[in-house]
Formats: structure tokens, sequence, C-alpha cells
């Protein structure tokens, strides 16, 4: 929050305001529901536009129904009509029709900070995104300041740019080059569960994490990215934002609490 004085002396309080747009997770343990929450622990404002309404328990998406194309335009309207925006955590989009509205709204509207997480499939195997909304993030990338998949996204990301590479390092490298986006991989390699690593402008860094109850998490790439786009919006380097989002979200983990379905929720 900052107070500042207005021309006639009057005081006026304002708040820098990030933007999310993404699925609706009713259980809040992913989507718009915890991005919002995540980002306005920060300090800072959260207004946020669905992308499509999902029925789903702790485990398992049941459905998701998409929202239309102009509802999300002129939301996002109203959205710039209220606040200035500092940047966008973008994760479910999951059409073609949805992917075009944000590629159009990035173009327009040319925000400071891009976070993209890009939701293709629940961890239990529920496909979030068609197959033609897939292939449009050859056009959203280049918009991103930072795209952060986990490894079966890293995996069909390539396969969009044609990347043949199979040895994860160079292929983050060269779709960091292509795309022109940083990539931060989520997840780390099998034996160093937690561990990410960013990669920009041809270089790598490691984040190391502790493998503590990382395993059946609900949300956990919603999360980071959203803390990750906070701490950026609060002045941070990206190096500095993911380091202080890794520590948060190992507390969320530590402090974590299973459904009656048996997945472990984040609480931060
Ligand atoms: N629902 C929404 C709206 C999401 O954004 C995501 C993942 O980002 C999921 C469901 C699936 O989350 P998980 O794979 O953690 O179960």
């Amino acid at each position: 929050m900052e107070r500042k004085s207005g021309r006639k002396g009057e005081e006026t309080v304002t708040c820098k305001t990030a933007l999310v747009v993404s699925g609706f997770d009713p259980t809040g343990g992913a989507g718009l529901l915890a991005d919002i929450s995540i980002i306005r622990r920060e300090g800072i404002h959260a207004a946020g536009v669905p992308t499509s309404l999902t029925v789903q328990t702790g485990k398992k998406v049941k459905s998701t129904r998409p929202i239309s194309r102009s509802y999300l335009r002129y939301a996002l309207q109203g959205i710039h009509e209220t606040f200035d925006v500092w940047g966008v955590k973008i994760g479910m989009l999951g059409t073609p029709a949805i992917v075009s509205e944000m590629i159009r709204y990035l173009r327009i509207s040319s925000l400071r900070w891009v976070v993209v997480d890009p939701v293709f499939q629940s961890s239990y195997g529920t496909q979030l995104i068609t197959r033609e909304g897939l292939k449009l993030f050859k056009e959203i990338m280049p918009l991103a300041t930072l795209v952060t998949p986990n490894r079966d996204e890293l995996k069909l990301l390539s396969s969009i740019f044609g990347i043949r590479e199979k040895k994860r390092e160079p292929l983050c490298h060269a779709l960091s080059e292509i795309s022109g986006s940083s990539i931060l991989l989520t997840g780390g390699h099998e034996k160093e569960r937690g561990t990410d690593y960013l990669f920009q402008g041809g270089r790598m860094t490691e984040f190391p994490g502790r493998t503590e109850k990382r395993n059946d998490f609900h949300g956990t790439g919603c999360a980071i990215s959203s803390l990750i786009l906070a701490h950026l919006i609060m002045g941070h380097t990206l190096t500095k934002a993911i380091k202080m989002s890794k520590m948060k979200l190992e507390k969320g983990l530590h402090s974590g609490f299973r459904s009656r379905d048996g997945r472990w929720f984040i609480k931060l």
C-alpha cells in the first residue's frame, strides 16, 4: 500500500495490482481462488478472470466449461478501467479462443511482468487444454517474461517449437532462446525432486529445494507462479523472486493438510 498526496492536498492510498487469468477450481487448491489468495497475502491486490469453470475434487478434474471469449475481453477491459495492472499470471487457458484472446490482450496491454504457467494436464490425467490451444503457445511464449513448465509440460512445449534435443539442459536453453522467454523448469530431476532450474540468456541457475511432502500436493505449479509474480511486482529481480517464492512454497507445503479424498493442499 502506498500513501500519496493528491493535487488538492488530499491523501490517496494506492495498492499495486496483479491480474490472474486462470481456471476456476472450486476446491481452492489450484487456479483462480488459490492464485488470488496467494498474491493478496503478499500485500499486492489481485484481480482475476476465470477462463474455465471446472468441477473437481482434490484428485480428479471431473469436467471443464470454458467461458466465452467476449466475456474474457470485457472483464479484462473492466479491470484496466479500474486499476493500473503491474503484471499478469496466466494459468489454465483451455481453448484456442481463450488462448487467442490472451495473445491479443498481451499484445495491446504490454504489461511489465507476464508469468505463464503452462497448464496442459492435471496430475491425475485430465486434459486441460485442447490440441489447437496447445499449438498457440508458440505465440504466447514470446510475450511472456517467464514460463514455468514441469517436465511433462516441457516436452509438449519443445514439440510445439520443433526442438528435437532430448537432454534436458540443452533443450531448456534452446526453448528459452527460440521462444524469447525465460524458462523455470519446476520439480527438478528425478533424484533431486523440489529443485528448480532457471534458463535465462544462455545461463542456468539452480534453485535447490527440500524433498519433504512434495509428492502429492494439489496446485504447486499455480502457487509458485503466483508467488513469483507477486515478488516481481514488489521489485525483486527474477532470481531473488524465485528464491523467496520457493521458500514460501516450502513453508506452505510444510503446513499443508490432507483432503477427504487423500490429496495434499498447501497452507500459506
Ligand atoms: N484445475 C486448475 C484450474 C488448474 O489450474 C490446475 C493446475 O494448474 C489443476 C486443476 C490441476 O492441478 P493438479 O495437477 O495440481 O491437481
